[in-house]
């Protein structure tokens, strides 16, 4: 069977990369200038730059790296090609958010929390949640701290708590024994585990509910747990809940800062990628008490300064339109959860149909599978790889689907737990689903 292009991507990149290394180390070793500064050593590596350039071949069914192949709302699109139109939008803006941007974040979350949130102190609209994260540790956690991180996590957490000169420290979600693990609701974080985690040096500790990418919606209970230690050791919460409006029936988004004792130390990250499908425009923003938020505005004015006004006008327009609409079945913020619910349901549905094993997800828009039923020998790729990784290597090149191996979410230690673990995105159109459930379907026959 011939290679196709993306997947010579990958091998490409792979071996141009120690190609590139050996071409450095023989040539540079001499200058100690041109070596790399020593906060971004060890992390010249990163599941998305390998694996999404599967993205560019229209024969590969793609649920790999998570973005929407289904179209966003009009109406943000059109307040976009609106904010063009006028010419004072297409200059720099605020720099800490377009005005019209925070005035709209203030009123929806001030509804969605309850309180009044302060548009100019309270807010800092940033590039992306990626960049929501990177000022919030940037501006918070110091050379020697401690960042407290729950297995399986997105997986910038650790690059970033490392760039800040701080240890990540790692916990992971087990699995509750005795049952078989349906849903995502039956991985948990054992309390006692979690506490032993807390020492004097803990600056924070980073969440992410709904999670990318088990889909756990943490419960109220379970947010109270880690709220009480954050309380008891006095330490900052990084809140990350990009996926805040993707839950699914049965199932509620707490906001951790909610929580009695919570608001003056939580950072909580949104996007407007995830929000309205846009990922495309990397907007986001953090939320948050202002003598928290001043440091990550310091991060700000003094790395990106601003963020692209146009974009912040049309997302503005997105939360005004839909601000409302909260609470009703037309709100995209509940309509675009009952969509993906549906597509949710029918992938898990192939996939247990061909002997897969998912965790379905209470939230977000990805599904793991087990795939050890399926026996696949790959012991002829010598590669010294997790399982998973060569199991996506193989199945991009043998059945033409793009998955992401689960345990670029992990760290070393809980490397063999997650190794039978691939992850599939599902915000995707029904013929695009359909597509990848008759790879699955077919996936014996040869
Ligand atoms: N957090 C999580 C959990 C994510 O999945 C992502 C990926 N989009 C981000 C943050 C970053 O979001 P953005 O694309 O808005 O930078
Ligand atoms: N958040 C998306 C995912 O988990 C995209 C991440 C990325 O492209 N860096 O797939």
């Amino acid at each position: 069977m011939s290679i196709s292009q993306p997947f010579q991507n990958i091998i490409k990149f792979t071996s141009q990369f120690t190609w590139r290394r050996r071409l450095c180390t023989s040539h540079y070793t001499m200058s100690s200038k041109h070596t790399p500064a020593r906060r971004i050593e060890g992390l010249d590596k990163n599941v998305w730059v390998a694996f999404t350039s599967v993205a560019a071949d229209p024969s590969i069914v793609n649920l790999g790296q998570g973005y929407p192949d289904i179209p966003p709302p009009s109406y943000v699109k059109e307040a976009l090609a609106k904010a063009v139109a006028v010419d004072r939008l297409n200059q720099y803006t605020r720099g800490f958010g377009h005005p019209s941007l925070v005035k709209a974040l203030s009123q929806v979350y001030g509804k969605v929390y309850g309180r009044h949130i302060d548009p100019l102190k309270e807010v800092l609209v940033t590039v992306g949640g990626y960049g929501s994260l990177f000022n919030s540790i940037q501006g918070l956690v110091e050379e020697g701290d401690e960042v407290i991180i729950i297995e399986p996590f997105f997986d910038c957490y650790v690059p970033m708590v490392r760039m800040a000169g701080a240890k990540p420290v790692l916990i992971p979600l087990r699995p509750k024994s005795g049952t078989k693990t349906v849903t995502s609701a039956d991985w948990y974080l054992d309390p006692d585990e979690l506490s032993d985690k807390f020492t004097s040096r803990t600056k924070a500790i980073i969440i992410n509910t709904p999670n990318n990418p088990i889909g756990k919606v943490f419960t109220r209970d379970e947010l109270q747990m880690i709220a009480d230690l954050c309380i008891k050791h006095d330490t900052l919460c990084f809140s990350d809940e990009v996926y805040e409006w993707l839950v699914y029936k049965g199932h509620q988004h707490v906001k951790i800062a909610t929580l009695p004792g919570m608001w003056d130390r939580t950072i909580t990250i949104g996007s407007a990628g995830k929000t309205f499908s846009v990922t495309g425009w990397k907007l986001g923003w953090s939320i948050g008490p202002e003598h928290l938020i001043k440091h990550l505005q310091t991060v700000m004015m003094n790395s990106l300064y601003t963020c692209p006004t146009p974009l912040q006008e049309a997302v503005a327009q997105g939360f005004l339109v839909n601000y409302e609409l909260m609470g009703q079945p037309e709100c995209y913020f509940s309509s675009l959860a009952e969509e993906l619910e549906g597509k949710r349901d029918r992938l898990a549905a192939v996939l247990q149909e061909v002997g897969m094993t998912p965790i379905i997800p209470e939230g977000g828009y990805f599904m793991l599978v087990d795939v050890t039923s399926l026996n696949q020998d790959l012991t002829h790729m010598t590669d010294d790889e997790a399982y998973d990784y060569k199991f996506v290597k193989w199945m991009i090149k043998e059945k033409k689907l793009a998955a992401i191996p689960v345990t670029a979410f992990v760290g070393e230690e809980s490397r063999k737990q997650f190794e039978k673990y691939i992850r599939l995105c599902f915000i995707k159109k029904d013929c695009t689903l359909e597509a990848a459930g008759n790879i699955l379907k077919n996936w014996r026959k040869v």
